[in-house]
This record gives C-alpha cells, sequence and structure tokens, in this order.
C-alpha cells in the first residue's frame, strides 16, 4: 500500500493532530508520503521528514496560505496521481474531513470518516469508527480508486521526530480561479477551554447526582483556578447534567492532558478509552474499591463535595 498522508498547516505552522495522521499512517506499513500546504511551510515539510515519511510533497505558496477546498481538493488529486499513493490519510479536524469529502466525491471513492484506529490487511484499509452517536464501534473499509480515512485527534500517537530526512518534492499550485474567495479567518472566542488542546482536565461523573449544578459548579471552579477544561463522563452526560461536547470517552473525546482529575467518576474501560493515557491521573472518589484507583497515579478517597472544594482552595492558596 501506498500511502499520502496530509499534513494541515495554519499560518505557517502544522496542526498538531496531523502527526497524529502520519503516526497512523506510519503503522499501517508500505511507503508512507506527506503532502504538506500552506505558505511559508519549509519547516513543516523537513518536520515530516523528521518525523519518518519517506517522501514529502510540499505546496508552499501564498495562494494557499487559507484553506480553501476547491485548491486543496485540486492539490491533492494531483498529488494522489503524481505520487502513485493508493490511500489518503487526514486528521478529521474541519477541514481534514471537507478534504477528505471532498477528494472522495470527486474520485467516487468512500471515506471512512473520524476513525479511532486503523489498520491495513492485504492492502485493504480498514478503520474502526463510532456510530449510531457512539453506541456502536464499526469496522469500515473504503471502495474507489483510491481508500480515504479520516482520523479523530488524539485516537492515534503522534509520529515521534526521529531525527530522519527525506527528499521534499515542491510541486505548483493547481492553477484555475477557486469560486470562493477566502479573504479571512476569524477564531470564535468562546473563552472555554478546548478539551483536546487542554493541558489539565477536570472532569465530573455520576459522583455529582446528589446535586449535579453544585457539583459541576465545583468542578469548574477547581478547572478555572488550574486553567483547565472541564471534561465528564457519559453517565453524567446522559443524565443531562453537562453537555455532549464534554464527554470524554470512547464515545466522545479522547484527550491527552498533563493531568486528569476525575471527580466521581468510576473508570469504566469505555471511560479509559478517552483519557487512559493522560500523563497523571488524580482520582477523587468515595468508593476505595473503585476501578478508577487502578489507573490512577495519586488517588483520594473522599466525598467530591468536600474534596474539590478543598483542592481549589489549596490551588488557589499555592497559585
Ligand atoms: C458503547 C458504549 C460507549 C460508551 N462510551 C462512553 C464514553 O465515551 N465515556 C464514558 O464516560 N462512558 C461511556 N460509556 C459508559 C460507561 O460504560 C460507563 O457507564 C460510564 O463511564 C460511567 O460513568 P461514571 O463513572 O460517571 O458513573 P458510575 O459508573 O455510576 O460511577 C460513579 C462513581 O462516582 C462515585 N461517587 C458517587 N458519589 C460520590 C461522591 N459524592 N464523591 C465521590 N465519588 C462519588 C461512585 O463510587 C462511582 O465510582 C459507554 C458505554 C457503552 C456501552
Amino acid at each position: 500500500m501506498k500511502t499520502l498522508v496530509f499534513i494541515e498547516t495554519d499560518n505557517g505552522a502544522a496542526v498538531a493532530s496531523s502527526w497524529e495522521a502520519l503516526g497512523a499512517g506510519l503503522t499501517l506499513g508500505g511507503e508512507v508520503a506527506a503532502l504538506v500546504i500552506g505558505a511559508g511551510v519549509a519547516d513543516v515539510a523537513a518536520e515530516a521528514g523528521a518525523r519518518g515519511a519517506g517522501k514529502v510533497y510540499s505546496i508552499d505558496d501564498a495562494s494557499r496560505a487559507l484553506f480553501d477546498l476547491d485548491f486543496y481538493a485540486a492539490d491533492v488529486k494531483a498529488v494522489l496521481s503524481q505520487s502513485g499513493a493508493d490511500a489518503f490519510l487526514a486528521s478529521h479536524t474541519g477541514n481534514g474531513r471537507d478534504l477528505a469529502a471532498a477528494v472522495g466525491f470527486d474520485l467516487s471513492a468512500g471515506v471512512i470518516a473520524d476513525c479511532l484506529a486503523l489498520s491495513a490487511d492485504g492492502g485493504k484499509l480498514k478503520g474502526v469508527r463510532p456510530i449510531y452517536s457512539g453506541s456502536i464501534l464499526a469496522d469500515a473499509t473504503a471502495s474507489g480508486p483510491v481508500q480515504i480515512a479520516t482520523i479523530r485527534p488524539r485516537a492515534a500517537s503522534p509520529a515521534p521526530n526521529i531525527g530522519g530526512s527525506a527528499e521534499v518534492a515542491a510541486v505548483t499550485p493547481t492553477a484555475g480561479a477557486s469560486p470562493v474567495v477566502v479573504e479571512n479567518v476569524e477564531r470564535a472566542e468562546t473563552g472555554e477551554i478546548s478539551l483536546t488542546d487542554a493541558s489539565i482536565i477536570v472532569s465530573g461523573g455520576r459522583g455529582v447526582a446528589k446535586d449535579p449544578e453544585l457539583g459541576f459548579k465545583l468542578i469548574g471552579e477547581l478547572a478555572d483556578t488550574l486553567g483547565a477544561a472541564v471534561g465528564a463522563s457519559r453517565a453524567a452526560v446522559d443524565a443531562g447534567f453537562i453537555p455532549y461536547k464534554h464527554q470524554v470517552g470512547q464515545t466522545g473525546k479522547v484527550v491527552r492532558p498533563d493531568l486528569y482529575i476525575a471527580c466521581g467518576i468510576s473508570g469504566a474501560v469505555q471511560h479509559l478509552a478517552g483519557m487512559g493515557s493522560s500523563k497523571v491521573i488524580v482520582a477523587i472518589n468515595k468508593d476505595s474499591e473503585s476501578p478508577i484507583f487502578s489507573v490512577a497515579n495519586y488517588g483520594i478517597v473522599g466525598d467530591l463535595f468536600e474534596v474539590v472544594p478543598a483542592l481549589t482552595a489549596a490551588a488557589k492558596a499555592k497559585l
């Protein structure tokens, strides 16, 4: 199998989850090339080689400074044909999923979107992806001249920088005018720290049930004090204590923060699938037999309604 991995850039820097897509590509075996598109992206192209891509195709042009679906899709199709790749991978970011869908449509190729895991068997790409709001995990394959897949951010390990180097082929951007002119990109300021980017996450589970509003208020105060994002277990989301966008786990977001504080969460395997690779896990649970303690680096046996405010007060005093 010959795989081409899209390395998305933003302001001349690689979007971090693109290295995870490259990491997923490298686990498939066969030849793996990277495609970097952007403006002022020579360092990103060199880094793709350092992280193990066998060859790097680089479209480094002012006209590609902002993501434009028509231009980018035309570029990808041109490089797929030039490289002879029969698989195309991108991170499941907003731009990555748009691009995969557009390329798949143009080539009449199936797209395996939002994969949690990827493998290859005899040249056939297989993706594991959640369906029915994540209630079922499906094994999916794609038909068509090119097999296309997107990988959910944080689901795969980033390709490590092994100090390698690869030939960088400068590719001329495809000519033609795009029907859409992207003039500027403005970022929405939600004031919230994104779960997938956060280096600290404080999460709440069904353990807040006796007073969910107060429970998540206390969790939010600890998160604010630590500059952390707020996460939740599916039980807390299903009970309506907090919206789905906070859900961590197999059918929520996959996170890898430096510190994950689980408050009133039992540690079900589906929750661990989303946060088990956190660097340091702290568990607060009133049941000393709770399975979360088997993965926690630090455990506090106690009532979260007492422990969480005490931690907040201690953190405030310290910070
Ligand atoms: C297909 C599928 C996908 C799923 N996907 C996900 C997913 O993405 N994410 C996810 O989280 N789950 C997921 N689940 C659900 C998962 O199996 C568990 O049901 C869920 O994680 C349990 O959430 P919880 O730990 O908050 O609740 P519980 O298991 O009920 O645990 C609550 C914990 O709180 C403790 N507690 C209670 N009161 C207090 C208190 N006052 N102070 C401190 N501790 C207290 C209890 O001792 C207990 O350990 C999925 C399940 C399926 C079948």
